[in-house]
């Protein structure tokens, strides 16, 4: 099996897992990307996986739907994305049979409060809750709810590659870099990125296990992200800052502002 991005808008990815024959995709917001894909890998649509209802995510259910009638479509319990044919909930399971991948579900509350995750060993679609160097903006929950969300992709397997839809890499190095000056593999990091973006390339997937050396949002226990956290809410005369919740809460706030 093979996993490519296809690139959408400005700087979305939606994914295409697919052998010589099927194809399903994740987040399909441009349908017009997707069908001429297929078209020039000659694949059958065999299911689309839906993690939240924003649009760039959504907005191509329904023309892929009309130009493949069988395709299933999985997403989240949420009425307001029109297409789902099979909604799901934490702990869900599913077999795509095509490509025999067994795809286990969480939820994932933060970005928004239906967002849904898909795993299958060692990989991860998480949609917009965890992106390289970052993690989604909070539009509808809370600043707990995303660090629990967070926690779950942390206590996935270290080889996990992170699949996630759009291309922020550099912007979150850049914030990255704010919080932690001295990280070392964040420095190393960045090279790479450097040159994949300049040849054009993309810097998604990424590993769980590199997240967790670089990755601000995923490292509130640390003492060089707690000091930088401690730092803004001393601006803003607060006392100490050391729950998890409340450093992950001003580090958020801290890159919205950024
Ligand atoms: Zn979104």
């Amino acid at each position: 099996m093979n996993i490519t991005p296809i690139n959408a808008f400005t700087d979305n990815y939606i994914w295409a897992l697919h052998n010589d024959q099927h194809c399903v995709v994740v987040d399909p917001g441009d349908p017009a990307v997707v069908l001429a894909f297929l078209k020039a890998h000659n694949l059958q649509l065999s299911a689309m996986l839906i993690t939240h209802h924003h649009f760039d995510h959504t907005g191509g259910i329904d023309e892929l739907t009309h130009n493949y009638p069988q395709v299933r479509v999985f997403g989240p319990n949420n009425p307001k994305i029109k297409g789902i044919t099979h909604p799901l909930t934490n702990a869900d399971t599913f077999y795509l049979d095509d490509l025999k991948i067994e795809v286990s579900v969480m939820t994932v509350p933060g970005h928004t409060l239906d967002h849904i995750m898909y795993y299958a060993p060692d990989m991860l679609f998480c949609g917009d809750t965890l992106f390289s160097c970052g993690c989604g903006r909070l539009f509808e929950g809370t600043p707990a709810q995303m660090f629990d969300s967070l926690r779950k992709i942390t206590q996935l397997p270290r080889e996990t590659l992170i699949y996630c839809t759009h291309e922020y890499t550099q912007a979150n190095i850049a914030f990255a870099e704010t919080v932690e000056p001295h990280n070392k593999a964040l420095a190393q990091y960045k090279l790479w990125v450097e040159l994949q973006r300049s040849n054009n390339k993309p810097t998604i997937p990424t590993l769980l296990s590199d997240q967790l050396q670089f990755n601000p949002f995923l490292r509130v226990h640390d003492d060089s992200v707690q000091a930088f956290a401690q730092s803004i809410a001393g601006d803003l005369g607060q006392k100490t800052v050391t729950d998890p919740v409340q450093v992950f809460a001003a580090l958020r706030q801290a890159k919205d502002d950024f």
